[in-house]
Order: structure tokens, then C-alpha cells, then sequence
């Protein structure tokens, strides 16, 4: 069967390649006999999994020896509650309100501390990132949280704020390995799997080690970051297969160049999209300008009717998962580090054919 362009927000499209190699290796790993989900956890060929893909992550971020690297479970969500859980020492911290997933972050950090929201985007629909750079962040916060890629608004910071000595604890599920970051300016950093990372099950956490062993006393061994940063993430039986997908998607972004090929190409194909878009009279991004997103683009037509009619007609062409979110509506493109340029070619095709067709 053919493989379609995927634009899904995730779980979404993974290298060809990387299916390729899972595919070659199922029945039998490494001579094992066996395949990877049915190796132990503590075998040493899977622990030369988990240390390959730790070691290739610490290369492709340039990830500081004191930083820890932990492969949890739970998703992005589980986070939001292991962040206040783990960093709320003195009782407050501030969040930056940018869409859905940070309200769910501040929902969830209200249960364990006092939340400051110091900036909102609420006021636009979360159309643009605020300003940050006159703000004073107050000595009192435990840490700041942002996150750096709203998944569902097509909205991404372009500069990562300085918050100087207080941590800056970063959700970039919908962004990570996509462009050149500087570890250094973060405390934690948090991604759920399924995008940019492999399949969903995985999530990874890169933490300054002087924020681990804080947790407030009544916390659950499994969500304290010591539990995991002290067993080297194999406290429990971890997600083996999908650390084992994680590092064929590390093996592959290294072999194309690493993070900063990557962000070249996302930069790339990112401009298509956008450039299209800035020229057309039927589609149209919500999106501010300086606020925009590499990796989830929102676009629109004037009416719901003709967004269902286009969607229909990109379907049949083959570019799949296209439909916004539906707090936002129309359509949402996907194009995360493993979608091809040329996926973003045909669906300017597919939109260019649209439009002369509704002239
Ligand atoms: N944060 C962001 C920015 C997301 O895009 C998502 C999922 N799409 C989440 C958090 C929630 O992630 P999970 O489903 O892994 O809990």
C-alpha cells in the first residue's frame, strides 16, 4: 500500500527509513533471536539501547553533563503534574498562558502551589506569543513555565525568555530537536514522544540535576524525578520499544546532519507554506507574523463549507489529518522534522488547484 503525506499532530508521521530498519529488525534483534519488545529490560542489549539513545540525544542538543536525560512515561500531561510536584519548594511559580495545553499545565499546578499567570495571549485567541523581554520575573517563583510550540494554535516563541536565576521549565512536546536550543537556559525540559521523538508511550525529560531529589514529601515514588534520575530511568519496566524507536529517530537525525540541518529543512519547508498562504485570497493564517510555528501551521478559507470541501479533496490526493483542532477549526499541517518537502509541496499544489477552482 502506498504511504500517504500524514499531517497529523500526533501521533504523526515517523522517517520512512526509521519504519524501514523496525521493520528489518521485528523478529529478530541484534542475533538475539527475539525481537526488541521481548527483551528484558535489564538485558544488556537493551541497555545498550537506552545508553545509544541517551548518548545521541546528549549529542544532537548539546546536552550539559549536568543535565539528566529520563525516559518516563504518562505523556506531557503527566508532567504538568510532576513539574509543581517536584520544583514547588517555596509554594509559587508563574506560568505563561499561550493556548490549551497551558491552561491544562496551570489547571494542573494550581492543585500544589500559588500560580502567577505573568503574560496571556488569551486576549487574541492565543493568535501570538507576548512580549516577555521587559518583564522582571519576580525572585519568588519556584520556577517559570512555558511552553514553546502551542500544538494546537500554530504559535511558537521565538525567543526563549530570560529568567535568569529561576528555573525555566520548558513543555516542547509539539517542538523539540526541530531548531537549535541552548540547554543551558532551561531547568527542565519536558516532551511527550509522538511527534518529533517516536511513538507515543515515550517521555522525555531533561532536567538540571540540581532540581532533582526536591519532591514534596507526600509524592509518589513513581513521580519523583530521583526515583528515576537514581535507577537510570529503569526503576520500573520502561516503554523498551518505544526508547528502542526513539533512538533509530536519533540515529536518523544525526546521519542527516543533526538539529541544525533539521532546522534548515523545517525552516524550508515551513516558508512554502506560509509563503503560499501570504499570497492567497482564499486561505488565510490566523497566526501574528512573529509568532509563528514551524512545525503546526493553522490556515482557513472564509467558510466552514469550503474548509470541509477542501479537506475532502486533499484526502483524496492523499494528504491525510489535515482537519484543525477543533477549538480552532479549518485546516492544521503538521510538518514535523519526518515530514518530507515534498509532502508541503503537494498540499500548496493540492490548496493552489483549490483556489483557482473557487475563483
Ligand atoms: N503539551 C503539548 C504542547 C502538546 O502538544 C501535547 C499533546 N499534543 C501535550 C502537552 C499532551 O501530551 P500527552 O498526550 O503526551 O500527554
Amino acid at each position: 500500500m502506498d504511504r500517504v503525506y500524514n499531517f497529523s499532530a500526533g501521533p504523526s508521521v515517523l522517517p520512512q527509513s526509521v519504519l524501514a530498519k523496525a521493520q528489518a529488525e521485528l523478529l529478530n534483534y541484534a542475533d538475539s533471536g527475539m525481537s526488541v519488545m521481548e527483551l528484558s529490560h535489564r538485558s544488556s542489549l537493551f541497555n545498550d539501547i537506552i545508553e545509544k539513545a541517551e548518548k545521541d540525544l546528549r549529542d544532537l542538543m548539546d546536552i550539559p553533563d549536568n543535565y539528566q536525560i529520563l525516559f518516563l512515561q504518562g505523556g506531557a500531561t503527566l508532567q504538568f503534574s510532576m513539574i509543581p510536584l517536584n520544583l514547588m519548594v517555596k509554594g509559587k511559580a508563574g506560568y505563561i498562558h499561550t493556548g490549551s495545553w497551558s491552561k491544562k499545565a496551570i489547571q494542573e499546578a494550581k492543585k500544589y502551589g500559588e500560580i502567577d499567570v505573568i503574560a496571556s495571549s488569551e486576549d487574541k485567541g492565543f493568535t501570538y506569543i507576548p512580549k516577555l523581554d521587559q518583564v522582571q520575573f519576580d525572585q519568588v517563583y519556584d520556577y517559570i513555565h512555558i511552553t514553546t510550540n502551542n500544538t494546537i494554535e500554530g504559535t511558537a516563541y521565538s525567543d526563549i525568555p530570560d529568567t535568569g536565576d529561576i528555573p525555566l521549565v520548558a513543555d516542547m512536546s509539539s517542538n523539540i530537536l526541530s531548531e537549535v536550543i541552548d540547554v543551558k537556559k532551561f531547568g527542565v525540559i519536558y516532551a511527550g514522544a509522538q511527534k518529533n521523538i517516536g511513538p507515543a508511550g515515550l517521555t522525555l525529560v531533561i532536567i538540571r540535576e540540581d532540581l532533582i531529589g526536591k519532591a514534596k514529601k507526600n509524592c509518589p515514588v513513581m513521580l519523583d524525578y530521583k526515583t528515576h534520575s537514581d535507577s537510570n530511568s529503569l526503576y520500573n519496566t520502561p516503554p523498551t520499544f518505544a526508547i528502542y524507536m526513539a533512538s533509530l529517530v536519533f540515529e536518523w537525525l544525526k546521519e542527516l546532519g543533526g538539529v541544525k540541518k533539521m532546522e534548515e529543512l523545517n525552516r524550508g519547508k515551513a516558508a512554502i507554506l506560509y509563503g503560499y498562504l501570504e499570497q492567497s485570497k482564499l486561505f488565510s493564517s490566523p497566526v501574528e507574523k512573529e509568532s509563528r510555528s514551524l512545525m503546526n501551521i493553522p490556515f482557513a478559507t472564509s467558510t466552514a463549507a469550503l474548509d470541509a470541501e477542501f479537506l475532502a479533496k486533499a484526502q483524496a490526493a492523499g494528504l491525510v489529518t489535515l482537519k484543525g483542532h477543533r477549538s480552532v477549526g479549518g485546516m492544521r499541517a503538521s510538518i514535523y522534522n519526518a515530514m518530507p518537502v515534498e509532502g508541503v509541496k503537494r498540499l500548496v499544489e493540492v490548496m493552489e488547484i483549490f483556489e483557482n477552482s473557487h475563483k
